[in-house]
């Protein structure tokens, strides 16, 4: 029988209407809606394609939005102190730097002085450790981690004691959902194993899962046979394994694969998320939860 399919597009709309009305609501109260800024450096191509993408997320929502492009010449200081003046504008309630940011300058530096109250991208090593600590203590969980686990709620599948294999240690998706899946509380008390590129029996691992997470970014890493029956199978990897001709625009885009055998895991699992439409749309929806959120705490209404 066919799994059932997660598709983060309709969970996105969901969430994103949830949002919409908060946003109404606080302003009709409190007359101010969560503010945005996104800093571009340069004109990589994909990075203005994810920004762009974030303005118009973060606009359809009634955020305010500031769009801040610097030069690809800006130097360190001149940046870091741009960061400070933001930090300290009370309409901001997020602050993104778009990475990756040009050689010269010290991407970790960046991100560090970024005040980890307006850090809605999670990755402040104050919001690691907040993260780690679980509870009260998380301010805003990293995005991609946090639409995994609101996919894995909202599909409906049941997370307290359950096998979670997640594939992949990288600190933007790996670690921190094995963290956010092993914290006591609703959608996570899972027992929680982490395999990567040093597991010496990954099928063996994987064939445990009620609830395999895969981000390795190895297009079909994970076979059929690794896959317990009736699993939830969340396949975070974007892989880019070709070129076509889009139907609708007739320009060439990207062929996209995911990390897992699609058509036949859909065959065994419970459930699956499909890629592209899987966990792509989440990261930037639970982005601007994440800046609803700060606006909120700010506001003592979280
Ligand atoms: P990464 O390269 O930083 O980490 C990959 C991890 O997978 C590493 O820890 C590595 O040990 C492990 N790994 C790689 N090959 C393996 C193998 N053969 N066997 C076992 N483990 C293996 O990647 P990342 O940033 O975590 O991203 C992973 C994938 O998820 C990529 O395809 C990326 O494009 C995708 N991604 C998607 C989103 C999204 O959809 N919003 C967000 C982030 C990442």
């Amino acid at each position: 029988m066919s799994a059932k399919l997660i598709k983060g597009t309709e969970i996105r709309e969901e969430i994103l209407e949830e949002i919409t009305a908060e946003v109404k609501e606080i302003k009709e109260k409190h007359g101010v809606v969560p503010g945005l800024v996104t800093i571009l450096v340069g004109q990589n191509p994909a990075s203005i394609s994810y920004v762009t993408l974030k303005i118009k997320t973060a606009n359809r929502v009634g955020f305010k939005e500031i769009q801040d492009n610097q030069s690809e010449t800006v130097s360190e200081a001149d940046l870091l102190a741009l960061i400070d003046r933001y930090n300290n504008d009370d309409s901001i309630n997020g602050i993104l730097v778009q990475l990756p940011l040009p050689k010269h300058i010290d991407e970790k530096k960046v991100l560090n002085a970024i005040d980890p109250d307006k850090d809605v991208d999670g990755f402040h090593p104050v919001n690691v450790g907040r993260l780690m600590i679980g509870g009260d203590e998380v301010k805003f969980p990293p995005c991609t981690p946090a639409g995994i686990q609101e996919m894995i709620v909202r599909a409906g599948v049941e997370t307290s004691g359950a096998e979670v294999v997640v594939v992949g240690r990288s600190n933007i998706v790996g670690k921190p959902i094995a963290n956010m899946m092993l914290q006591k509380g609703p959608g996570a008390n899972s027992t929680v194993t982490v395999v990567h590129t040093r597991t010496r029996d990954l099928a063996a691992h994987c064939l445990r899962a009620d609830i395999l997470i895969v981000a390795a970014g190895v297009p079909g890493l994970v076979k059929p046979e690794w896959i317990k029956p009736g699993a939830c199978v969340i396949d975070v990897g974007v892989n880019r394994v070709g070129e076509k001709v889009s139907e609708k625009t007739g320009k060439k885009i990207a062929v996209l694969k995911g990390d897992v055998d699609f058509d036949a895991a859909r065959e065994i699992a419970g459930a699956i998320t499909p890629v592209p439409g899987g966990v792509g749309p989440m990261t930037i929806t639970m982005l601007m939860k994440n800046t609803l959120k700060s606006l909120k705490f700010s506001l003592g209404l979280a």
